[in-house]
């Protein structure tokens, strides 16, 4: 049998889709359309603002895919005609599909706070999708020229956003960075929400290796950044309160990539609902999607779990258009590392199968690293970040090689 297998994105979901489709299903022709023509990881990025990483090692090339053979075409989905099943980029070719694969990531919801709209992000960088790579490094530029003694002001989103431990693994490497370079200075991390990915693990280390450095407001008293103001660079919360800082990353309120809207994906969540054995989306046929722009909950909005998932959905869409049986019992995985310092890291794993509706946590696997004191704990913490580094390696092979 022959067929066309289109891919809407060529980040972790996209790409580990197609590297997939390529080894196992060869005869299936898989196309991806994809803007950027190499990929700014936004996994590893918090080492490059804390100066561990550079651009160039969380940059990863499409050569091994195209090696595969995988066709691309560097624009923009514009359109897609779900009944006629062809895309329209924006250059303005066709492209035509058997099955459709998506998986755009997230967008930005601007406005979502006041003063957060386009632009601001050139003040207050959010950093929060890659592109390639301006926002990080702008970031970092803006960490590199703050005093010594000055105030480095995060605000945080409420559930559901991208990367849950994402912003503490930030707010650790920048206070890696200021204990080394610019110690009289400070972290004020305003939350939108009272608790976190990996909390209790997260604290302990700032206690331990960054004490009195990492001041973290929860929404119960007072946290949640409502409106920020890139003149004078002041982030104001639900109940008023207008905190100065000199340096500002803005982790905004997130939804699914637009062209999922676009394609009529989305339902009143901002996020695609979708069938947990084969990633259909439930609102259009012949339509697969995947990654950071599905409702996936609990299992995370992660790298890990984009790659993991769409191992099946890859199966299930080449499955259904050669009128096979979709794979039976998937397992779906997910470990989440977090450096938070020198030969510190910490991890909390989950194992997902679906259930009756959505996603299902199996009971009695997964959890977080050990607790206990850095005395008692060094050893786990080193080993645990040489095991990011090398999850770090093999992820980034599985999805891009
Ligand atoms: P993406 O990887 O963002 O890919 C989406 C792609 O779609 C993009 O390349 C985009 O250009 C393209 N696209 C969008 N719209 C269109 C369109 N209309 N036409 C064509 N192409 C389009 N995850 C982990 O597992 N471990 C980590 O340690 C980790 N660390 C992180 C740290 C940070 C700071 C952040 C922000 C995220 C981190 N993540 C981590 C999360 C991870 O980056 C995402 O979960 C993952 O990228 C999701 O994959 P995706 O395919 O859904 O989206």
């Amino acid at each position: 049998a022959k067929g066309r297998i289109v891919i809407i994105g060529g980040g972790f979901g996209g790409a580990s889709a197609a590297r997939y489709i390529r080894i196992n299903h060869p005869h299936i022709a898989v196309t991806i359309i994809e803007p950027r023509k190499q990929v700014v990881t936004c996994p590893y990025g918090n080492l490059l603002l804390e100066g561990r990483k550079t651009l160039a090692e969380i940059t990863q090339s499409y050569v091994g895919l195209s090696r595969r053979g995988v066709k691309f075409v560097h624009d923009w989905a514009d359109s897609v005609d779900v009944i006629a099943k062809k895309v329209k980029v924006r250059g303005g070719a066709t492209i035509a599909y058997d099955k459709l694969i998506v998986s755009p990531g997230i967008a930005i919801k601007w406005d979502a706070l006041a003063g957060y709209g386009k632009g601001a992000e050139e003040v207050f960088p959010h950093a929060w999708v890659p592109e390639n790579g301006e926002q990080v490094v702008l970031l970092r530029r803006q960490l590199e020229a703050l005093p010594d003694g000055g105030v480095v002001g995060f605000a945080i989103p409420g559930n559901p956003f991208r990367c849950p431990p994402g912003p503490y693994e930030r707010i650790s490497l920048v206070a890696s960075y200021l204990k080394k370079h610019k110690p009289r200075s400070k972290i004020l991390a305003l939350d939108g929400k009272d608790a976190f990915s990996k909390q209790g693990l997260f604290q302990d280390a700032w206690n331990e290796l960054y004490p009195g450095l990492i001041e973290w407001i929860p929404a119960a008293k007072d946290g949640r950044v409502v409106r920020v103001d890139v003149k004078e660079k002041i982030f104001e919360t639900e109940f008023g309160t207008r905190h100065k800082v000199d340096v500002g990353n803005v982790i905004p309120p997130q939804s699914a990539a637009k062209i999922a809207f676009d394609i009529g994906l989305v339902n009143e969540t901002g996020w695609v609902p979708v069938n947990p054995y084969t990633f259909e989306a439930t609102a259009v046929k012949d339509v697969h999607v995947i990654g950071d722009a599905t409702i996936g909950g609990p299992m995370p909005k992660s790298g890990f779990i984009a790659n993991s998932t769409s191992k099946q959905a890859a199966a299930s869409a080449v499955a259904l258009l050669e009128g096979r049986e979709v794979p039976k019992d998937p397992i779906y995985f997910n470990t989440c590392y977090s450096h938070v310092g020198d030969d510190y890291g910490i991890s909390v794993v989950g194992v997902f199968r679906p259930g009756e509706k959505g996603f299902v946590e199996t009971p009695n696997s997964g959890g977080v690293s050990p607790r206990g004191p850095l005395e008692q704990q060094r050893e786990q913490r080193k080993l645990e970040s040489h095991y990011a580094d090398s999850w770090y390696a093999a992820i980034t092979k599985d999805a891009f090689s």
